[in-house]
């Protein structure tokens, strides 16, 4: 439990001004690792993909994984960066159990992509944050520490070591500061992520599940006196994995800190751990004292120089970007970027797009996506992308509602026999009988014995009384189980009793 004391978010604003940075890690989607032939699937037996080169066995020797370099180069151009012409790995030295060379191999003063930017929205406003570079590395093993209450390292009794993840290719993706964000700082924090994240996507170099770590965050905070010239002493919130934390984080250490520099305490530069169940930070590494790392050019690979051909021919290989899709989409739709900024923030722009292609109107594809399938998303507590149902299916669903087969409730019927696995809506709509009943004889029967069945209300429909013709639709309705259509039921009784 945190005993920080918290100053108010909005008081916080009122003497200080935040700078907030990021440094994203991406696990490139790559089958194999970075320097070796190993496998990268995910969750297979611990270290059971690994070899000599992954596990930093003598006499072994790496080579460069060319997917990843053109990976991370597509990444770079994506986010305007200037590509190098010649750059080299480096060794990052230090020993910890999960990197079994005692060195990480990674790029330090000659990355790959510098100088970029990602221009993100929030609330309207554009914010420009400035990309410093993007590298490439190779991911570290997994330490599993056993027998504590937490999960790490203190208080454990021992500790298991994985290499799977050894060696799978890592993009870093880091941020010069980000100052002028104000009050919105943790939402800008939330909304570079949330764009970066779309990006990977629309690249495909990765399949950016935060919650299997493909994607994690490091999350900058200072706080300086509102005027000052200088930037404040910054925390490093490690790890932070999910688009949620990312503000939560930032929102919690501009409060933590601002109680700090109130009573004149220093702030200490360290790593900080987030929680995801309380919303809070705690210390972790102080990084006071610089760790010189020793860095030297890899002497075992060689240096990386993509042409520039090769390099122009990526550039305009890149697919069609997620701002200019947005924007492309919302004038086709005819949506205003409000309206587009909620289907961006529900992970619906893709499955409204596919929808469309699939045959949809936009506003019908609009309505089934932030509508039905949003809510069934969140009582089942997964993304809209997870339910089991495909954009072309939605796409039969409605026109199978346009055409009058089925109406909405019907409709949602077919979508829970699809969500169960019992095949395409049409199919579902023939299996379970839910097609609209047109005006047959079982019709006709639920109607008189509606009228037969609530005297009273029928002799009230007689008497001029319209609107309780109501009760009798809905009596007709629930005797048919919602397969009758409400305006031809309307339409038979008032032929009966109005006349
Ligand atoms: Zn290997």
């Amino acid at each position: 439990m945190s005993t920080d004391r918290l100053v108010d978010f909005d008081e916080v604003l009122t003497r200080y001004e935040p700078v907030i940075g990021l440094e994203t890690h991406v696990e490139l989607g790559t089958a194999s690792k970075m320097f070796c032939g190993c496998s990268t699937t995910f969750g297979e037996e611990p270290n059971t993909q690994t070899c000599p080169v992954c596990l930093g066995l003598p006499g072994s020797l790496p080579v460069a994984n060319a997917a990843a370099i053109e990976s991370t180069i597509r990444i770079g151009l994506a986010l305007g960066c200037r590509i190098a012409t010649w750059c080299r790995f480096a060794r990052k030295n230090y020993f910890y159990p999960d990197i079994p060379k005692g060195f990480q191999t990674t790029q330090y003063d000659e990355p790959l992509c510098t100088a970029g930017h990602l221009d993100v929205e929030v609330d309207g406003e554009t914010y420009r944050v400035e990309i410093e570079r993007v590298h490439l590395e190779e991911d570290t093993g997994k330490n599993l520490h056993v027998g504590g209450a937490t999960g790490r390292i203190h208080g454990a009794s021992h500790s298991l070591i994985d290499y799977n993840r050894a060696g799978i290719p890592l993009v870093e993706i880091v941020t010069r500061p980000i100052p002028g964000a104000g009050a919105k700082a943790p939402e800008v924090a939330k909304a570079y992520v949330t764009e970066l994240r779309e990006i990977l996507l629309a690249l495909g170099v990765s399949e950016v599940r935060m919650e299997q770590g493909n994607l994690r965050c490091d999350v900058n905070t200072s706080l300086a006196p509102i005027g000052s010239l200088e930037w404040g002493t910054r925390t490093e919130t490690k790890n932070v994995n999910s688009l949620r934390s990312v503000e939560r984080a930032v929102r919690f250490e501009m409060r933590r800190q601002a109680a700090l520099l109130d009573e004149d305490t220093r702030i200490l530069q360290e790593t900080r751990h987030f929680h995801e169940d309380t919303g809070t930070t705690s210390p972790g590494r102080s990084k006071e004292e610089a760790t010189d790392y020793r860095y030297f050019p890899e002497p075992d690979l060689v240096p990386v120089a993509p042409d520039e051909e090769w390099v122009a021919k990526l550039l305009a290989e890149l697919p069609e970007l997620p701002a200019a899709r947005r924007n492309r989409l919302s004038e086709e739709w005819g949506i205003a970027p409000t309206e587009m900024a909620w289907l961006v923030n529900a992970g619906a722009v893709g499955l409204v797009g596919d929808t469309v292609a699939a045959g949809a109107s936009p506003a019908d594809a609009r309505k089934w996506w932030l509508g039905e399938l949003a809510r069934r998303a969140n009582d089942a507590g997964v993304e809209l992308a997870e339910l089991a149902v495909t954009p072309a299916q939605v796409a039969e669903l409605i026109t199978l509602v346009a055409s009058g087969t089925i109406n909405d409730q019907l409709a949602r019927q077919a979508l829970d026999g699809v969500l169960a696995g019992e095949g395409g809506p049409a199919q579902v709509v023939e299996s379970r009988g839910l097609a609209v009943m047109g005006e047959s004889d079982e019709l006709v029967a639920a109607v008189d014995a509606a009228i037969e069945g609530n005297p009273d209300v029928a002799d009230k429909v007689r008497g001029g009384k319209v609107q309780a013709i109501g009760a009798l639709v809905g009596a007709v309705m629930k005797t048919t189980r919602g397969k009758a259509d409400a305006a031809t039921v309307k339409r038979m009784l008032e032929e009966r009793l109005v006349g």
